[in-house]
């Protein structure tokens, strides 16, 4: 007999690569590849790991009912349609391993996030990717690119790494026109960056086949915690909760979100010095000679005029400790994503890519 293989799609999965976090020989690197809140979690979020460890050696709850409620209760949802994983990362797996497989096929978008395609590359569905028009998310090329075996279209709205957003008219548009045995994805992972936006949990309300995920791990801070959650239609959440581990958030994880996501004071605050910083680092960028497509989430995609300069300006910054993403992987290897940093961070990002620019290295 043959040696045992792994299923089919498995091989065809390139490790997913995450943001750099240290550079050789360089110390106090400031780390700007991986859409983190630079402030860190709320205060209230700590405080409520610190609390958590006297019950370490208790199993966590199996429902998550106190962080459902608190979802339900700030966003003003319906606690029976959510769904907590470990990272929104999680939630999508749920959803390719109840709903995609072998003969079926699973659409996104030319510079959709990674996980999209490794998730469907896993549950041995075919992944199908549509072009962008000037790296926004066009619903036609999304709508012409379903077929008889499309079971899953994911968008995230922000996107990841264009930063860029389309409306709520657009969505519906796409939800109404796709076959009706395929379920639609709105992946938030940046929908708390967007003041009044509700990352289109109504539209999930509204209809059975749309689903909405979020995390904790951008503006909440709480990206090594590993918290995201769902909000889908109650059939899908029945599905998706046959496949989860009971088990598969601690209880440290767990009152960690509760704390943050009722600390709305916080969230605004982060949303606030976001969007005030963005400004500030796409604003001297382009006097830079660097253009931005307008962001709505905590980085920008700066675009340079090639592939060799893109990649000189990273060698440089790195240089100056500072670590950015190349998303060359995402089909843009002309551009670099910048998270929004602390002001400092900011300030001093845009100064070294001005020096690169002029040649002074
Ligand atoms: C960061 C990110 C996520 C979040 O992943 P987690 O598993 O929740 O940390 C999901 N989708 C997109 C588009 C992201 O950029």
């Amino acid at each position: 007999m043959a040696p045992i293989e792994p299923q089919p799609g498995i091989m065809d999965i390139a490790p997913y690569v995450g943001g750099k976090s240290r550079v050789e020989g360089v110390t106090n690197v400031v780390k700007l590849s991986s859409n983190e809140n630079p402030f860190g979690p709320s205060a209230a979020a700590k405080d409520a790991v610190v609390r958590a460890t006297h019950e370490m050696h208790r199993y966590p709850s199996t429902d998550h009912a106190e962080l459902r409620a608190a979802i339900a209760e700030v966003h003003g949802l319906d606690a029976e349609r959510i769904i907590c994983g470990v990272g929104s990362d999680e939630i999508i797996h749920f959803l390719n391993q109840a709903y995609a497989g072998p003969e079926t096929e699973v659409l996104y978008t030319e510079h959709g996030f990674a996980m999209y395609r490794i998730s469907a590359l896993a549950a041995g569905a075919t992944p199908v990717e549509v072009r962008e028009r000037d790296r926004v998310t066009c619903i036609d090329t999304l709508l012409a690119g379903c077929t008889e075996r499309t079971r899953l279209i994911f968008i995230a709205n922000p996107n990841n790494p264009t930063g860029t957003m389309i409306g709520m008219a657009e969505i519906e548009r796409l939800a109404d026109g796709m076959p009706d045995n395929c379920l639609l994805v709105l992946d938030g992972a940046y929908a708390e960056y967007v003041e009044g936006y509700d990352g289109g949990a109504k539209l999930v309300e509204q209809r059975d086949n749309v689903v909405m995920t979020r995390t904790f791990s951008k503006l909440y801070g709480l990206g090594g915690m590993r918290v995201g959650w769902g909000y889908a239609p109650k059939p899908v959440i029945d599905v998706l909760n046959r496949i989860r581990g009971p088990f598969n958030l601690s209880n440290v994880a767990l009152v960690a979100a509760e704390a943050a996501i009722r600390d709305t004071a916080y969230v605004e605050k982060c949303r606030d010095d976001n969007t005030r910083l963005r400004t500030l680092l796409s604003e001297s960028l382009a006097e830079h000679g660097v253009p931005c497509d307008t962001s709505m989430a905590n980085f920008v995609l700066a675009r340079f005029a090639d592939q060799a300069e893109a990649e000189g300006c990273d060698l440089y910054l790195q240089k100056q400790g500072l670590i950015v993403r190349r998303v060359a992987g995402y089909n843009l290897p002309n551009c670099l994503r910048i998270t929004v940093g602390d002001e400092p961070s900011v300030r001093r990002v845009a100064y070294c890519i001005g020096q690169f620019k002029a040649g002074d290295r």
